[in-house]
C-alpha cells in the first residue's frame, strides 16, 4: 500500500474508532486543531503517566511542577519569543497558498537523499548477498555527484538561515526551480517573517488591559519558577524539573493531521548542572531518551539521532530523536543543551539573582540546562501509526489490529459473555468488578463473539476474556491475546498476574533501569 494511503487509512481510523476528532467538526473543524476522543485520552494518558513516572518516581532529583499559559509578557522578551520566534513564510501567488521557505527547501535537500536512497536500493537488489551498502555509499559516482549536490544546498541554506537572509532564502527556491506543489509555478512573493506566538489581552478596559500570549513552549514556566523550586525542595545541583501542558503557536504550515498542530501539549524535562558539566550530561540525557522510546518495543530500526549542525545562537549541542512515521522520519524529541541562556536572561529582564549556591565549591552561580522535549501528540502519532496493521488471517479473512504496546493500550481487556443469558452476564461482571480497580475494563456483550473480538483489536485492548457456560462449573474462562490471538482455559483466579505481567507500567518502567 502507498504511505500516503496509508496514513489516509489511519486517520481515518483514528476518528472512527475514538481516538482523535477533528476540533469543531460539526462547523466544518478548526484547522489544525484536534480533539481526543474517548479511546484517544486514554492512550494519551498512558503515554504521559509512563514519561511522567519514568521522570519523577525513578529520578529522585527531578521533580514536577504545573506551571500556567498565561504568564508575564516581558517573560517572551526575555526568552527571545517576541524578537525571533519566527518563520520565514512565502506565498505562492497562483494557488495562493503559503508555505514556510526552510520546509521547501529542506523538502528539496530530501529529494537528493530519496535519489541516493533509490540508486542504493537498486544495486543491492542487483549484487543479492555480497552488496556492501557502505563502500557503495562511499565510492558509486552517481551516489558522490547526489552526495555533492544535496551539500552544497544545504550549507547554502544553513547560512542563509543562520543569518536570517530572507533575499537569499527566496533566490534559493528559485535557483533551484522549486515549484508550488499545488500550482505547479514559481510564481513566489517574498519572504517574510512571520512570530508564531498567539496573544490575547488580559484585563477588562481597553486602556487598562495588557497583551498577553498563549504560551509557545511549556520550559519558560520552569525557569522562572527554578529558585521556588530549588528553595522549597532544597534541591542540589544537579537535578531537573519535569512538566507536562499545553503550548500553542500559530503554525503557517500546518499538515500531516496531529504531526503539527496549533495547539499540543509537551512533555519538558529541564536538568540543571554545573557549568562545564552540560555536555557529558547531554550525552547521559540523549542516551536515556532514547532507552525511554526503546522500551516500548518499536523496533530500533524506526529511530534515529539527528544531530544539529545549526545550533541556535544559544545552544552549544542540540539532537533530535526522530521516528520513521508513515511519512518518513520525523522529529519526535528535541534534546538540547541551552547553557545558562534563559536563567541569565531572566536575571537580566526580571532584576532578580537567579543563583545557585553550591555548597562544595563554596561559590555562587548560574546553572547550565539541558533539555528534554517532547511533543505528546507526536508520540502519540508515532505509536499510533506503528501499530496500525491490516493483517491477512490464515483463512484469507482480513482484520485491523492496534499493535499497541500493551501497558498504553486504552483497554486493558475486554470481558464478553458468550451469551446474553444462564447468568453469564452477571459472571463476567463479577470478573470487571474485581479487576477494575488496576485496569480499564471494558464489558462487551453485543453482536457475534468474533466482531467483539474484531472490535476489540482494531482498539488495541490486549486481552480478551469470554466467560462461557464452563465457567460457571469451574471458575475458569478463556483468554485471547491480541497479537497471536491465541486463546487458553485459565482460573479466574489468574487473570490478574497474567494481566498484571503484560499491561502493567511497572514492567514498562522497569526496563528503564
Ligand atoms: P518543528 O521543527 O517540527 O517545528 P521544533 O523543533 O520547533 O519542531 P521544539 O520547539 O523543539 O520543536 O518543541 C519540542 C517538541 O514539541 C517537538 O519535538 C515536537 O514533538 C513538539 N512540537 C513542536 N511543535 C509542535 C506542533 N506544532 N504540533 C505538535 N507538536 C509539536
Amino acid at each position: 500500500m502507498a504511505q500516503e494511503d496509508l496514513f489516509k487509512k489511519i486517520v481515518a481510523h483514528a476518528k472512527e474508532y475514538g481516538f482523535v476528532f477533528q476540533s469543531s467538526e460539526i462547523y466544518d473543524g478548526l484547522s489544525a486543531v484536534y480533539d481526543y476522543g474517548q479511546n484517544g485520552v486514554e492512550l494519551k494518558n498512558n503515554i504521559k503517566r509512563y514519561w511522567w513516572n519514568a521522570m519523577t518516581q525513578l529520578h529522585e532529583n527531578i521533580v514536577g511542577i504545573d506551571s500556567s499559559i498565561f504568564m508575564h509578557p516581558t517573560i517572551w522578551k526575555a526568552s527571545g519569543h517576541v524578537d525571533a520566534f519566527n518563520d520565514p513564510l512565502i506565498d505562492n501567488r497562483d494557488s495562493k497558498k503559503r508555505y514556510r521557505a526552510d520546509v521547501l527547501i529542506e523538502d528539496e535537500i530530501a529529494k537528493f537523499d530519496d535519489k541516493i536512497n533509490k540508486e542504493v536500493a537498486k544495486a543491492a537488489k542487483k549484487f543479492g548477498e555480497n552488496f556492501d551498502e557502505k563502500l557503495y555509499r562511499e565510492t558509486n559516482p552517481r551516489v558522490l555527484e547526489h552526495a555533492k549536490k544535496r551539500d552544497e544546498l544545504h550549507e547554502r541554506y544553513a547560512k542563509a538561515m543562520n543569518d536570517m537572509n530572507l533575499e537569499e532564502l527566496r533566490q534559493i527556491i528559485l535557483d533551484y526551480g522549486i515549484v508550488c506543489p499545488i500550482s505547479g509555478t514559481k510564481n513566489w512573493t517574498d519572504v517574510r517573517q512571520f512570530n508564531l506566538m498567539f496573544s490575547t489581552e488580559m484585563g477588562s478596559t481597553s486602556e487598562g488591559s495588557m497583551k498577553v500570549y498563549l504560551r509557545p513552549e511549556t520550559a519558560q514556566g520552569i525557569f522562572v519558577n527554578f529558585l521556588n523550586v530549588q528553595k522549597t525542595g532544597r534541591m542540589r545541583l544537579p537535578f531537573g524539573i519535569a512538566q507536562i501542558g499545553k503550548a500553542f503557536r500559530n503554525e503557517i504550515v500546518a499538515r500531516q493531521f496531529i504531526f503539527r498542530m496549533r495547539e499540543f501539549e509537551q512533555m519538558e524535562m529541564q536538568f540543571f548542572v554545573r557549568p562545564g558539566e552540560e555536555l557529558e550530561w547531554f550525552k547521559k540525557w540523549k542516551a536515556a531518551r532514547l532507552k525511554w522510546h526503546l522500551a516500548l518495543g518499536m523496533g530500533e530500526e524506526n529511530y534515529r539521532y539527528h544531530d544539529h549542525e545549526k545550533l541556535a545562537h544559544y545552544a552549544n549541542a542540540a539532537t533530535d530523536i526522530e521516528f520513521l512515521m508513515p511519512f518518513g522520519f520525523k522529529e519526535v524529541e528535541g534534546i538540547h543543551s541551552r547553557t545558562d541562556f534563559d536563567l541569565s536572561n531572566h536575571e537580566k529582564f526580571s532584576g532578580k539573582k537567579i543563583q545557585y549556591f553550591d555548597p562544595e565549591l563554596n561559590k555562587s552561580y548560574v546553572p547550565y540546562v539541558i533539555e528534554t522535549s517532547i511533543g505528546v501528540d507526536r508520540m502519540f502519532l508515532s505509536v499510533f501509526a506503528h501499530s496500525y496493521e491490516e493483517e491477512t488471517l490464515e483463512n484469507g479473512e482480513t482484520r485491523v489490529v492496534l499493535h499497541l504496546p500493551a501497558p498504553l493500550a486504552p483497554i486493558k481487556a475486554a470481558v464478553m459473555p458468550l451469551v446474553r443469558k444462564d447468568g453469564l452476564p452477571d459472571k463476567a461482571r463479577e470478573i470487571i468488578d474485581s479487576l477494575k480497580f488496576d485496569f480499564k475494563m471494558q464489558y462487551d456483550e453485543k453482536d457475534s463473539i468474533g466482531k467483539r473480538y474484531r472490535r476489540q483489536d482494531a482498539v488495541g485492548t490486549p486481552f480478551c476474556i469470554t466467560v462461557d457456560h464452563q465457567t460457571l462449573e469451574d471458575n475458569t474462562v478463556t483468554i485471547r491475546h491480541r497479537d497471536t490471538m491465541e486463546q487458553s482455559r485459565v482460573s479466574i483466579d489468574d487473570l490478574h498476574s497474567i494481566l498484571n505481567k503484560e499491561v502493567s507500567m511497572t514492567e514498562l518502567l522497569k526496563k528503564l533501569l
